[in-house]
C-alpha cells in the first residue's frame, strides 16, 4: 500500500507539472500538500480509486475577464479579472478578492487551492474560491477605486450569488471595496442579496468582529500551540510583518495578551520601535489616512525605519508572525530567526514561508503554526456573517469572538489529532493538510464522480 500510495502521489504531481508548467506558486502549494498526504493514501485506497488527488487539484472552473475603466483624467485602462471556483463539495465557493499588480493565474490558483483545506478546517459549510485583479490600488483616488471595482463587479456578478459563490476581501480589498461591489451587485440584480459578499460594514449587513478575525485568530491559534508547551505571549517580544488588516489585529491581540510587538512593515520597508508599536498611530495611518508605514516616524521619531521590508526578520524576537504576503520569509530569513532564538512562528498571511524556510523551522524544533490553520479565523467569521445574513439578525461582538475562539481551538485540536493518527505527532503542517483534506475527500467520494 505504501508503494502504491507513493507512486500515485508522484504520478499526479508529474501530471500537474506538465499541465501547469509556469505556475510556480500553485506547484509550491500542491507540493506541500502532496508531501503531507502520502500516509493518507496508504490507509485510504478508496481515495486513489476515486481519483481524488487528480480532481482536487483541478479547479471546477476559472473565469478570466476584461475589466475596462476610466481614470480621473478620462484615460481608459484595461486590467484582467479572475475568479477561480476551485471546489464546491462543502458549500458555495468562498474566498477573498485580491487587487495587486502581482495577481496572475498561478497566484489565484494557489490561493484558491489553499482555501479548500483552510475552509474545510473551519468546520463551516463553505467551499473554496479566490479572485482578483492585477489592478494596483496604490495611488488611486477613491473615485478611481469605485469605477474600477464597479466594472470588475459587473462581470463578476454573473458568476456569484449567496448560494453559489461568496467573495470577501484580501490584499487591496477592504470594507470600502466590498461596499462598492455589494452596491453594484444589488443594482444589477435588482434585489438585496445580503449574503453575496462578506466583510461588509457592520452598519450595512456585515458581521461585528469580522475585521479583527484573521489577526485575532492567528494569535489564538499560536496561543494554543504555546500553551501546549507551557508557554504564552506574556512578556515575549514579537515581530509582525505587514501593516494591513491581518497584521493590525494580530498586533492588537498579541499586545492584549502581554506581548511587546516591536516591528511591522509594508512593501516599502519596516519600522522598529523598541518601546513597542503604538497601535493607535498605526491604525490612524493605515486605516484612516491610507499612508505608508514610514510616516510612523513623524509621530515617533525615536523609532527606526529601514527601507527593505524583507530585512524585518533580522530583528531578534521570540515569536514571528508573517502577515504580509506569499513567500515573504525564505530560508535565509528563517536561519537568522533561528540563530536569534525564535521560539514560534504563526503564519497570518497565505503561504508566507517558503518550503525551505518551513523545513528549517521544523528541523530546529521551532513551533510552527501553518497558514491554512492559523489564518482560518477570517474566513470562519465570514461564514458566520453568511449565517447572520440568512437569519436576518446580528450577533454581538462578544458572541462572534467567543465562536471564533472555539473555531481556532477546534482547528488546533483537529490538526494535532490528524498528525498523531498519521504518524507524525506534533507536526501541525501535516496535521492541517490531512485534517482539511479528509473532510473534503470524504465529501467528494460521497457526492460521486462527475
Ligand atoms: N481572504 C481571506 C483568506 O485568505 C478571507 C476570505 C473570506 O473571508 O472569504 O482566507
Amino acid at each position: 500500500n505504501k508503494k502504491r500510495a507513493n507512486d500515485y502521489v508522484h504520478e499526479v504531481y508529474e501530471l500537474l507539472k506538465k499541465r501547469n508548467p509556469d505556475e510556480k506558486e500553485f506547484l509550491q502549494a500542491t507540493r506541500e500538500i502532496f508531501d503531507s498526504l502520502r500516509p493518507v493514501f496508504s490507509k485510504h485506497p478508496e481515495y486513489i480509486a476515486n481519483g481524488i488527488l487528480e480532481r482536487i487539484t483541478e479547479p471546477e472552473r476559472i473565469i478570466i475577464f476584461r475589466v475596462a475603466w476610466e481614470d480621473d483624467q478620462g484615460k481608459v485602462h484595461v486590467n484582467r479579472g479572475f475568479r477561480v471556483q476551485f471546489n464546491s463539495d462543502l458549500g458555495p465557493y468562498k474566498g477573498g478578492i485580491r487587487f495587486h499588480p502581482s495577481v496572475n493565474s498561478s497566484i489565484m490558483k494557489f490561493l484558491a487551492f489553499e482555501q479548500i483545506f483552510k475552509n474545510a478546517l473551519t468546520g463551516q459549510p463553505i467551499g473554496a474560491g479566490k479572485g482578483g485583479s492585477d489592478f494596483d490600488p496604490k495611488g488611486k483616488s477613491d473615485r478611481e477605486i469605485m469605477r474600477f471595482t464597479q466594472s470588475f463587479t459587473t462581470e463578476l456578478s454573473k458568476h456569484i450569488g449567496p448560494d453559489v459563490d461568496v467573495p470577501a476581501g484580501d490584499i487591496g480589498v477592504g470594507r470600502r471595496e466590498i461596499g462598492y461591489m455589494f452596491g453594484q451587485y444589488n443594482r444589477l440584480k435588482g434585489g438585496y442579496e445580503a449574503g453575496v459578499f462578506t466583510g461588509k460594514d457592520p452598519n450595512h449587513g456585515g458581521s461585528l468582529g469580522r475585521k479583527e478575525a484573521t489577526g485575532y485568530g492567528t494569535v489564538y491559534f499560536v496561543e494554543e500551540m504555546l500553551k501546549e508547551k507551557g508557554l504564552s505571549f506574556e512578556g515575549t517580544t514579537v515581530v509582525v510583518s505587514g501593516s494591513g488588516n491581518v497584521s493590525t489585529y494580530a498586533i492588537e491581540k498579541a499586545m492584549q495578551l502581554g506581548a511587546k510587538v516591536v516591528a511591522c512593515s509594508d512593501s516599502n520597508g519596516y519600522i522598529y520601535d523598541e518601546n513597542g508599536i503604538d497601535l493607535e498611530t498605526l491604525k490612524q495611518l493605515k486605516e484612516v489616512e491610507n499612508k505608508r508605514i514610514s510616516e510612523y516616524l513623524k509621530f515617533h521619531p525615536e523609532a527606526k525605519y529601514v527601507e527593505n521590508c524583507s530585512e524585518i526578520w533580522t530583528i531578534p524576537c521570540d515569536i514571528a508572525l508573517p502577515c504580509a504576503t506569499q513567500n515573504e520569509l525564505d530560508e535565509i530569513a528563517a536561519q537568522i530567526l533561528i540563530a536569534n532564538g525564535v521560539k514560534a512562528i504563526g503564519e497570518g498571511a497565505n503561504m508566507p514561508c517558503t518550503l525551505e524556510a518551513m523545513a528549517a523551522f521544523q528541523e530546529n524544533k521551532v513551533l510552527f503554526a501553518p497558514a491554512k490553520a492559523a489564518n482560518a479565523g477570517g474566513v470562519a467569521v465570514s461564514a458566520m456573517e453568511m449565517s447572520q445574513n440568512s437569519m436576518r439578525l446580528s450577533w454581538t461582538v462578544e458572541e462572534v469572538d467567543e465562536r471564533l475562539q472555539g473555531v481556532m481551538k477546534n482547528i488546533y485540536n483537529s490538526c494535532l489529532d490528524a498528525a498523531e493518527r498519521f504518524g507524525e505527532p506534533g507536526n501541525l503542517v501535516m496535521g492541517a493538510n490531512i485534517a482539511g483534506f479528509l473532510k473534503v475527500a470524504d465529501a467528494m467520494v460521497a457526492h460521486g464522480l462527475s
